[in-house]
């Protein structure tokens, strides 16, 4: 039958919950304690399905079984073709499946199903190409030697990986993280957000279908300071992997430290800024600081928050910026016209607002929106704020919702300096024809990510991550897979002499 019904109460069609307990070891389970926790659709804050919670003791577990699954299984041992031909079928598993999974993240995230079908769900499943296309390439190097010896390096799994995975990209987010470890040879266990729990524990199912060895992948759903904390402690785990939060990366680093020191990855904050100057076509760029601010309903941690753009087109970018907004339909996450859904939940819903406050208190102008939107649910209008000095709160801090603050700039020198004035580093962008003043802005700005007339021109290929407090290590191509791998260097003397 079809996974879709059709609610009496509402036109919408939603999807069915198949998966509830916690994944592991290649079962579904209740977790040790029993208890469960209720994930809200963001689209009526009512209850969608209760969760097993899980906390320490089923992360022992999990974590028993991926130690076993690295230190005993197959799944190390296998030649990386092997591991990229399960990866494949995983992959065309999830292709079968994309509707489903792109409804499931709707209901939970308030994403819009439009793009889970179209761009999330199909990219995770090339991502898990990508990956599985590396798999048999992992090798060391032969080094020069600078005696009679012959050295070289091998390329070894770091071996059990903890992912904490947050709410805003669901499926993305557990591939991002999971798909480099899997083609490394690692073992893992992940966490997903409380608040968006259900497509990761299909992603265990389809695993388990794919032929993946049990305890390769465990999933625990649960609270960051229960499970998340449980995992990030652990003496057994090897590898934490996070992204979220600056205040809770902090955390995480800490917890590694004070147990095993285990090795740690973060992608956190951002408070990005998109420069646009003066030769720029202004209505493309509007587009642009749109997009940039509006898509995923702001909720993304390389949003550009920060829009700055030159006196001389300032006047006309601020009146196209108010008529554009206007095409940024609030609405259901499910229907084609929406092309904003709710936010995540209530605890983000009221978080945006008291910054849209703040802001307005601050002396901020509201250019458009600021508002709520309906009765019911966690919509918001797109919000745009003008005379924005820089250190008001709403130029910086990471608000991670619809809410853009614009500002003005003269020259060169100034952008650069203005764009560099924030505790992040995640990405920037630059509208310009002029290729000295794009060449000397990427260089000038200290971020992961530049995009020069485009905006989240995302590729598997291309990493992606933090500078400064935006944290480090790299989601993405080549470098996040080498974060799952160690070197190991091997010596032996070339000839057969006593040393
Ligand atoms: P946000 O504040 O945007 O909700 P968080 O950084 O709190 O994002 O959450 C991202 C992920 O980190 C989630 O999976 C959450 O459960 C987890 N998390 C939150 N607090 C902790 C913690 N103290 N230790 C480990 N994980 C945590």
């Amino acid at each position: 039958g079809s996974y879709i019904e059709e609610n009496s109460a509402s036109p919408v069609k939603l999807p069915t919950i198949k998966f509830t307990k916690l994944f592991i070891n290649g079962e579904f389970v209740d977790s040790v304690s029993g208890k469960t926790f209720e994930t809200i659709d963001p689209r009526t804050g009512e209850v969608i399905a209760r969760v097993a919670e899980g906390d320490k003791e089923d992360v022992d577990l999990a974590v028993k079984a991926a130690r076993q699954a690295f230190d005993d299984g197959p799944w190390p041992r296998m030649t990386g073709a092997e591991r990229g031909r399960i990866m494949m079928k995983y992959a065309a598993l999830i292709d079968e499946h994309i509707e489903e999974l792109a409804a499931l993240d709707t209901i939970d995230a308030g994403k819009l199903f439009s793009g889970g079908k179209a761009v999330d769900i199909p990219n995770v499943a090339q991502l898990l190409r990508y990956y599985a296309g590396a798999a048999d390439k992992i090798h060391g190097e032969v080094l020069k030697m600078s005696r009679e010896l012959h050295g070289y390096t091998l390329r070894e799994p770091i071996g059990v990986a903890g992912h904490i995975i947050p709410w805003n990209f669901p499926s993305s987010m557990f591939f991002m993280m999971s798909a480099p470890a899997l083609a490394a040879g690692c073992t893992m266990i992940v966490k997903p957000a409380e608040q968006t729990p259900l497509s990761a524990l299909f992603y265990g199912h389809l695993a388990k279908q794919a032929g993946m060895p049990d305890g390769v992948i465990n999933v625990i759903t649960g609270y960051g300071p229960t499970a998340g904390a449980a995992l990030a402690s652990h003496m057994d785990v090897d590898k934490v992997c996070f992204t979220g939060s600056t205040e809770v990366g902090r955390k995480i680093m800490q917890a590694a430290a004070t147990s095993n020191l285990k090795q740690v990855s973060l992608e956190l904050g951002g408070k990005s800024p998109l420069l646009i100057f003066d030769d720029a076509d202004v209505d493309k760029a509007a587009d642009l600081a749109l997009l940039g601010i509006l898509y995923n309903k702001g909720e993304i941690c390389v949003a550009s928050s920060r829009v700055f753009v030159q006196e001389g087109i300032y006047d006309e970018f601020v009146k196209k910026l108010k008529e554009k907004a206007k095409d940024w339909v609030v609405g259901d996450p499910f229907d084609p016209r929406s092309r904003l859904g709710p936010q995540v939940d209530k605890q983000q819903f009221d978080k945006i607002l008291s910054y849209i406050e703040h802001g307005k208190r601050e002396g901020a102008s509201l250019l458009t929106g600021g508002k709520p939107v309906g009765k019911k649910g966690y919509f918001i209008e797109p919000t745009v704020f003008t005379d924005v000095k820089e250190d008001m709160m709403i130029a910086t801090d990471e608000i991670f919702g619809p809410v853009m603050s614009l500002m003005k700039f003269k020259t060169i020198d100034e952008a650069i300096k203005k764009a560099n004035n924030t505790k992040y580093g995640l990405a920037a962008g630059i509208v310009t024809k002029n290729l000295d003043v794009a060449n000397t802005v990427s260089r000038s700005i200290r971020a992961g990510t530049i995009w020069i007339n485009c905006y989240f021109a995302f590729d598997n290929d291309c990493s992606y991550g933090g500078y400064k407090m935006s944290g480090f290590g790299r989601h993405l191509g080549m470098e996040a897979l080498h974060k799952f791998l160690q070197v190991k260097s091997v010596v032996t003397p070339i000839y057969n002499s006593p040393w």
